[in-house]
């Protein structure tokens, strides 16, 4: 066997002469595991700094967020949960005068408040209670000072990650209208993460430059004809749409996630915007040689490594991209809630042919599929972990990517990190258990 070093401007092997685009999608309705949207309100409280969460639910929703909440952060006093008590199923008229003396109390205590989000559940779902008219009735009543919007982060057939989806694309209808070019990312990052994206795209000479979700209502942020939008993360279906109608445009590219998402995603806008590709090469050369020393580092632990992915944060195939092109593991399955392929298309041509490629879930089947394939790491949610970790399989639990910064070059390393440490305590067991 011959081996043929790389030269270093070409890191990673080429795009495969054959992705998966075109690969036949295994799709299985049935019984699925899933995490409630309302979980997207953890991270979007921190990120929109003068937003308010109320969601309107039962004590079950309230639970729900307090306890990931607890776990992720510590409380802070920007979301909360209008709770529908049993009386309010009988009588709707009652539950829409209750829900607007609640907000009409919330607002008049807390200036600091600008956007308020009524946040729909499974519980205001069944009883049809139209949050869309309440949204609107409280707007007229608190406008200029505040927006008042809503969404729905019901769990009933969604994924945790729909919740941020539906947030950003109820915001879309309500931007002013800009005529100015103008480039906007899409996607709530952690702050620090944004920056260095802002700052990368500044050396480039890219601007100007908006962020949905903006940190403050007051940011200038508009949407119209000469926008081009970029999305940070691939479960933003919707706002996708709700941008198009607004005449945006999409920038079609692979997610930043690693070195070589992110090469790929700045080189799709920087072509859009002209850069010379000198310059490009000299802005992004020292942090990609980083991210490549980094990721090469935290993937000793995984090359060779199979991996099985259940479907449930909506990153699964950007990731498996990632993790098969630059840590040098193997897909044997990867299952994704939804697969939008205007969304993810370049990541699929990218993604070499091989596993499995699956839309939906029935669990069972898929648990037969997993445990047949016994991958040396399975994402999952959750839910799955506890049960597949006693079966003696390494778990990596999906929703940690998303309360971790994982995009773009400083983060590429630390990306890598998240599944090199499921493996690496899995062997330190195997050790203790063989001594
Ligand atoms: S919205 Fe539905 S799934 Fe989510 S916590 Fe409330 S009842 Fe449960």
């Amino acid at each position: 066997m011959t081996h043929h070093a790389r030269p270093p401007d070409r890191p990673h092997p080429p795009a495969q002469a054959r992705g998966c685009r075109d690969t036949p999608i295994l799709k299985q309705r049935g019984q699925h595991e899933v995490f409630c949207g309302l979980t997207g309100i953890i991270w979007l409280h921190r990120k929109m700094q003068d937003a308010f969460f109320l969601v309107v639910g039962s004590r079950t929703c309230a639970h729900l967020l307090q306890s990931a909440a607890g776990v992720m952060i510590f409380a802070e006093p920007r979301f909360g949960t209008a709770i529908l008590e049993e009386g309010d199923l009988a009588g709707l008229k009652d539950a829409q005068d209750e829900l607007e003396r609640v907000v009409v109390d919330l607002l008049t205590r807390r200036a600091d408040i600008r956007q308020l989000f009524l946040v729909g559940s499974c519980p205001s779902e069944v009883i049809k209670l139209d949050l869309a008219r309440a949204a609107e009735r409280l707007s007229a009543k608190f406008a200029p000072k505040v927006r008042v919007l809503n969404y729905s982060g019901s769990g009933i057939e969604t994924t945790f990650t729909e919740g941020e989806d539906a947030c950003l694309a109820a915001m879309v209808p309500a931007l002013p209208e800009t005529d100015a070019r103008q480039l906007l990312l899409v996607g709530a990052l952690p702050d620090v993460v944004e920056d260095q994206a802002l700052d990368l795209l500044k050396a480039l000479g890219i601007g100007p430059v908006s962020v949905l979700p903006a940190r403050h209502l007051e940011s200038g942020l508009a949407v119209g004809p000469n926008t081009v939008f970029a999305l940070t993360q691939p479960f933003l279906g919707g706002t996708h749409a709700a941008l198009e109608r607004r005449g945006a445009r999409h920038l079609s590219a692979p997610f930043p996630f690693g070195e070589e998402g992110t090469t790929a995603w700045l080189q799709a806008v920087a072509r859009e915007f002209g850069v010379d590709q000198a310059h490009f090469d000299a802005v992004t050369g020292a942090p990609r040689a980083r991210a490549r020393r980094a990721v090469a580092k935290a993937a000793d632990a995984l090359r060779g490594k199979s991996v099985f992915f259940f479907p449930d944060s909506q990153l699964e195939i950007p990731l498996a991209r990632f993790l098969t092109r630059e840590c040098g593991m193997q897909a044997l399955e990867v299952g994704a809630p939804f697969i939008h392929k205007g969304l993810v298309g370049e990541e699929l041509d990218l993604l070499a042919e091989g596993p499995t490629l699956a839309e939906g879930q029935d669990v069972e089947l898929q648990l037969d599929r997993c445990r047949a394939a016994r991958p040396d790491l399975t994402v999952c949610g959750l839910g799955l972990a506890n049960p597949l970790e006693a079966e003696g399989l390494a778990t990596k639990w999906a929703i940690e990517l998303v309360f971790t910064p994982v995009h773009f070059y400083e983060q590429a390393g630390d990306l890598a990190g998240l599944f090199s440490r499921p493996l690496r305590r899995r062997n330190l067991l195997q050790l203790e258990a063989a001594e």
